[in-house]
């Protein structure tokens, strides 16, 4: 999708579209796919100009399924960001006054070249920055049993409290107990 800045209007471009599946996997590694299937992703942006510069002002929707780093179950999530790019033409690149009203974290620069602007690498790099590199299916997920493998959420196998004796400072207390006896 490509925007023509001379022809976005006083008031102003509002722009909702969205990408498929195929759009992320064309574009993922196999590592991020093995993690993550995408069901869609929907962007919201809001495209002003002032004179040369442009300002885009948008908002992410990524509805995926994702694996659990700690019990391996699928689940659904949806990952929701806004994001913010200062456009300059890059030829006599002219400063963008909004620049200093915005913390630097919200804040990405970008150049454009002959009057147009390609969202397309601004959707690949929103969605790319969102994706996790660890997911959980909830903070409390209790994860495999070490032991037998059972999920940990769904069965209490018993092998947990064997697991507790076994750490070196149960060891430890059962050192100093059999010394003082003897
Ligand atoms: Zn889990
Ligand atoms: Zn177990």
């Amino acid at each position: 999708m490509e925007i023509i800045v001379s022809e976005i209007p006083p008031e102003g471009l509002v722009i909702d579209c969205s990408r498929d599946e195929t759009w992320f996997q064309r574009q993922a590694t196999e590592e991020t796919l093995s993690r993550f299937a995408v069901e869609g992703i929907g962007f919201h942006c809001a495209i002003e100009r002032a004179g040369r510069q442009v300002s885009i002002s948008g908002n992410m929707e990524i509805r995926c399924r994702a694996s659990c780093a700690r019990c391996l179950e699928p689940f659904s999530m949806v990952i929701r960001n806004g994001f913010f790019y200062a456009m300059s033409p890059a030829m006599g690149r002219l400063g963008f006054e909004r620049e200093q009203e915005l913390r630097e974290d919200e804040l990405e620069i970008g150049l454009y070249d002959n009057d147009r602007i390609d969202m397309e690498p601004i959707f690949t790099e929103q969605v790319f920055l969102q994706i996790p590199i660890r997911t959980v299916c909830h903070e409390g997920c209790r994860g495999l049993c070490p032991v037998c493998g059972a999920n940990l959420n769904r069965t209490d196998c018993g092998h947990e409290s064997t697991a507790k004796i076994d750490s070196p400072f149960a060891v430890l207390k059962h050192y100093r107990v059999s010394r003082k006896r003897s």
